[in-house]
């Protein structure tokens, strides 16, 4: 969703070093991402190898429109609120938190400025994994619905084990616990609809 050039930024790695060094949530949560983007670069190479071409690109944002049920878990809230007030400066900072602020008011993501992702490098794990190939989504289209063939498959191992690094963050205490709770989906009661976050709260953080 909302590309910075999506096939590349699946292979970038932002470290943050300084503050993922003080914070170790915020390292975890970047290797959650690191994670995440190793499945769908291979996702990518593994569908291009079958003659498919990505079709998402920088400037391409229907998809942030569109979407109405992005999940978003705790963890994930905690690096984009703080992406949002220690990372986002100028007009870009202002533009965000007057969506925020309004955020029931818009029909897009707050997130999204002038076609891209604001928060790019802290996006959640459900935009990084939402990959479209060979025609761009028409506008209002979720292509998961219209042409399922088209939408990446995130691959399995991937998604999985950032899954259960996610859960260190929720004091799962052994690996093996943490598998199962991704493997029988329970994983997933922890998340919450990006549009239905209470996101007047983070505009008041960025403000102050
Ligand atoms: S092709 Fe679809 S999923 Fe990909 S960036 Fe464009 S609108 Fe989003
Ligand atoms: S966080 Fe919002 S703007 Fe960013 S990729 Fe996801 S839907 Fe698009």
């Amino acid at each position: 969703m909302s590309k910075k050039s999506r096939a590349d930024s699946a292979q970038s790695r932002p470290t943050f070093a300084a503050d993922a060094a003080r914070l170790p949530w915020l390292a975890l949560l970047l290797e959650m991402y690191h994670t995440t983007d190793q499945g769908v670069a291979q996702g990518i190479r593994q569908a291009e190898r079958q003659g498919r071409r990505l079709a998402c690109a920088r400037g391409c944002a229907a998809c942030c429109r569109s979407h109405s049920d992005i999940p978003v878990y705790p963890l994930e809230l905690a690096g984009i609120a703080w992406f949002a007030v220690e990372q986002l400066g100028g007009a870009e900072r202002e533009k965000v938190r007057q969506q925020l602020a309004q955020h029931k008011d818009i029909a897009s993501c707050p997130f999204l400025v002038d076609e891209a992702c604001a928060i790019h490098p802290l996006r959640p794990m459900a935009c990084r994994h939402f990959n479209v190939f060979d025609r761009a989504c028409a506008e209002g289209e979720d292509a998961f619905h219209t042409r399922r063939g088209d939408v990446l498959t995130p691959v399995a191992f991937h998604k999985d084990k950032a899954l259960a690094l996610m859960l260190r963050h929720h004091e799962v205490p052994t690996e093996a616990e943490r598998k199962a709770r991704v493997a029988d989906g329970s994983v997933h009661r922890l998340a919450q609809s990006l549009r239905e976050v209470r996101w007047e709260n983070l505009a008041l953080r960025m403000q102050g």
